[in-house]
């Protein structure tokens, strides 16, 4: 699967705003100027994952994503099809956006919620036995 590097151009399939590049690792991904919500391409989302820090990318307020949350009727932006409206398979409570060709919407904070859940899922292996009775 190949990319359009021309992720510039983006705007934001949720609320038409536009989109800015940030990076980490090395990884680019587009936020929203309005909603704040996250684009990956491909599996971008998966892979920052398991990027310690990552989770500084998704600094938009959890609050207002819950209220764009709400609005789940929209179009990939690289080829304008309807996404399809997915939950995470370990956290069901979570609910994002997909194309399967081109990539992931987030709302603002469902990245961070993902995230989290990775790590303390991490935190408890680790803890487990260590605990005092
Ligand atoms: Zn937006
Ligand atoms: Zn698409």
């Amino acid at each position: 699967m190949k990319f359009s590097p021309d992720i510039h151009s983006l705007c934001c399939p949720k609320c038409r705003d536009g989109m800015e590049p940030l990076s980490h690792e090395g990884v680019t991904i587009d936020r929203c100027t309005g909603c704040e919500g996250l684009w990956f391409d491909g599996n971008e989302a998966d892979h920052l994952k398991s990027l310690p820090g990552s989770e500084a990318l998704d600094s938009g307020s959890a609050r207002k994503g819950r209220r764009y949350n709400e609005h789940d009727a929209i179009n990939c932006p690289h080829c304008a099809r309807q996404m399809e409206r997915t939950a995470d398979w370990k956290q069901t409570h979570i609910w994002f956006e997909i194309c399967r060709e081109h990539g992931v919407f987030m709302d603002a904070g469902e990245f961070t919620d993902l995230k989290h859940e990775t790590l303390s899922d991490k935190l408890r292996s680790f803890l487990k036995g260590h605990r005092p009775a």
